[in-house]
């Protein structure tokens, strides 16, 4: 019966070794798994906090790059070579905004001025007439205007329009003509320079004062200015010239002289520098005929040209006598 006992005893014990074991290890397997999970969890967390840093860069890239396309070519090539990834392609810069002069006010006679900022689209903007200022009496009083009973300064008008000059640059003119033809005048001359007729120069002939009228009248011509108004008498006679009035305007004088014919033939001019234009067959540039554009668009605006005169013939004038 002891025996037994101590038998019952043992098993027990060993029962209970076993069972602690069997507890010890289920403990240890939980505790070690239940870390793990955490580890791993906060793994996880890391990876993830580790894929937001490497985000974080690329976002700053996508606005350096919406910055960059609002910027010049040049930038958005700076940002293309930081970016390897970008594969959209480079926007073109957007091209520049158009630049066109609002008029001639800040333009003076003589300025050349470019292409880019003239606005075809509203060419009235550069031919301009205004009544005569208190500057350019200054520059006219006692010169191509007098006082006199014939004309009065409420009937003239200063143009500002613009031509082509002999290098085919876009070059600011002026004019003083009669007011009542000042819209016709306007027109014209737009319609040369839409055609890029080319016309020397175009100043008020006062810039070539030379001590009275007919003088002007020749020193303008030797420099083939185009002109208008002068007070002045018809060239060799003692009457009114229709430039008196404001009427009459000599176009590249040089190219287009004043002749006087004998038995058909030229035989006076007073400009040594036409010696080359007398002949009107000739084909030479500026010269104008019946089949010139310059001819064409006065007749059509009305005016009457010097070249259809019998003798003496002025293939510069064109006029357009008021009413
Ligand atoms: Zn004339």
């Amino acid at each position: 019966m002891k025996n037994k006992k101590r038998i019952v005893s043992v098993l027990l014990a060993v029962l209970i070794v076993i069972l602690l074991a069997l507890l010890g290890g289920i403990l240890y397997q939980y505790f070690h798994v239940s870390r793990e999970l955490k580890e791993t969890k906060m793994g996880k967390e890391y990876q993830n906090e580790s894929r937001e840093e490497e985000r974080e860069p690329l976002i700053q890239t996508s606005e350096q790059q919406a910055d960059a396309e609002t910027d010049t070519t040049a930038d958005t090539e700076e940002t293309a070579d930081t970016v390897p990834m970008e594969t959209e392609p480079v926007q073109e810069a957007p091209a520049p905004e158009a630049n066109f002069l609002e008029g001639l006010t800040a333009s003076q006679p003589g300025d050349i001025l470019e292409s880019s900022q003239i606005n075809m689209e509203n060419l009235p903007l550069y031919f301009t007439a205004e009544e005569i200022s208190e500057e350019i009496l200054g520059r006219i009083n006692g010169k191509s205007y007098r006082d006199n009973p014939n004309i009065g300064l409420d009937q003239l008008r200063y143009l500002k329009m613009l031509h082509y000059n002999f290098e085919h640059q876009i070059q600011v003119g002026e004019m003083i003509v009669n007011a009542q033809i000042a819209e016709d005048v306007l027109g014209v001359f737009r319609e040369l320079f839409q055609n890029e007729y080319e016309i020397q120069s175009m100043y008020l002939i006062d810039n070539y004062w030379a001590g009275n009228g007919g003088d002007t009248d020749f020193a303008s011509i030797e420099v083939n200015n185009t002109s208008c108004f002068n007070y002045r008498e018809v060239t060799g006679g003692s009457s009114l010239s229709n430039h008196a009035y404001g009427c009459a305007i000599d176009i590249n004088p040089q190219q287009n002289p004043y002749v006087i014919y004998e038995n058909g033939a030229p035989s006076q001019w007073s400009h040594s520098n036409a010696d080359e234009f007398i002949d009107r067959e000739s084909g030479k540039a500026h010269v104008i005929t019946h089949e010139d554009l310059c001819y064409e668009i006065f007749s059509n605006y009305g005016f009457t040209w010097g070249g259809d005169w019998e003798n003496p013939k002025d293939f510069q004038h064109f006029e357009k006598p008021v009413v």
